[in-house]
């Protein structure tokens, strides 16, 4: 009897923690979905989102509620001083649902906080050469953490989010390691929607990275920027930025890495962008 009890228990247990974590969180996102857009979001968004003045209209629609749900569930911290405002947390939010707007939201399942330095921060990076440990300061822009985490500088994000088109863009860089690593490997290979497109993406992303390390080798330079050549998850993120701001270029010099990422992000920029952009 008391058995059948505790088993009753335990199933009653497994419901309310299967509706808290699936149901209750689609529920609250179609309640939050189903709000007006702040007005004063749309200000900064018309103000200071370059890319949102130039989506189609039926993309900024599909843009706006997904900020609203963004908002919803990640915290923003301010670091080294900064406070937090309205302007950073929706300009912050609109780079990151970009990338989502036709994948789904549990892309950001795990991603938790944001936190905001004024600009390039220092933090110490740990180097091994063979058993030698050694420790440096670096200056960074951005980090994107395994955890659900994403470390981003103000500065930089204003600078990327104000004007596309110069192929830099902190936010959408560490956004793109946290699609990447979704599936729980930072590998420069997001889940994608069947094997063989896996097969495809590995196929012409590894031929692309080594083509990248090669030219750089030779002295040449490149569109796409040399940090891309340290690793494929770095490649990955890298392109990705280039893919979003300046499609037009990525387009005519590398059609077949413009193609996979237009067939992950079912996005096509180029069709926002003006010709000579
Ligand atoms: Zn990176």
């Amino acid at each position: 009897m008391s058995l059948t009890l505790y088993a009753l228990g335990v199933a009653v247990l497994l419901s309310a923690s299967f509706f808290y974590l699936f149901g209750y969180r689609s529920w609250r996102r179609r309640r939050v979905m189903a709000k007006p857009f702040p007005a004063d979001w749309q200000t900064i968004l018309d103000r200071d989102v370059w890319v949102y003045r130039h989506l189609p209209e039926p993309l900024q629609a599909r843009l706006r509620p997904l900020i609203q749900v963004f908002l919803d569930e990640k915290r923003f911290y301010g670091c080294a001083g900064l406070t937090v405002t309205d302007t950073m947390r929706v300009t912050i939010a609109a780079e990151a649902c970009l990338l989502i707007l036709n994948l789904p939201l549990s892309f950001y399942d795990d991603l938790r906080a944001i936190l905001v330095y004024p600009s390039a921060y220092r933090v110490p990076d740990i180097h091994r050469e063979g058993e030698v440990l050694s420790e440096s300061s670096g200056v960074h822009l951005g980090d994107s953490w395994q955890r659900g985490k994403v470390i981003l500088s103000w500065e930089d994000v204003v600078a990327g989010a104000g004007h596309h088109q110069h192929g830099h863009n902190v936010a959408i860089h560490e956004f793109t390691h946290q699609l990447d690593q979704a599936d729980g490997s930072a590998d420069g290979a997001p889940m994608l929607r069947s094997s063989n497109a896996l097969r495809t993406w590995s196929q012409v992303f590894s031929k692309a990275f080594d083509n990248l390390q090669k030219t750089l080798e030779q002295g040449h330079s490149e569109l796409i920027d040399p940090y891309g050549a340290t690793n494929p998850a770095e490649f990955f993120a890298v392109v990705t930025e280039t893919f979003f701001e300046r499609p037009r270029a990525l387009h005519r010099e590398h059609p077949a890495l413009y193609r996979q990422l237009q067939q992950f992000f079912d996005l096509d920029p180029l069709s926002w962008t003006r010709a000579g952009d």
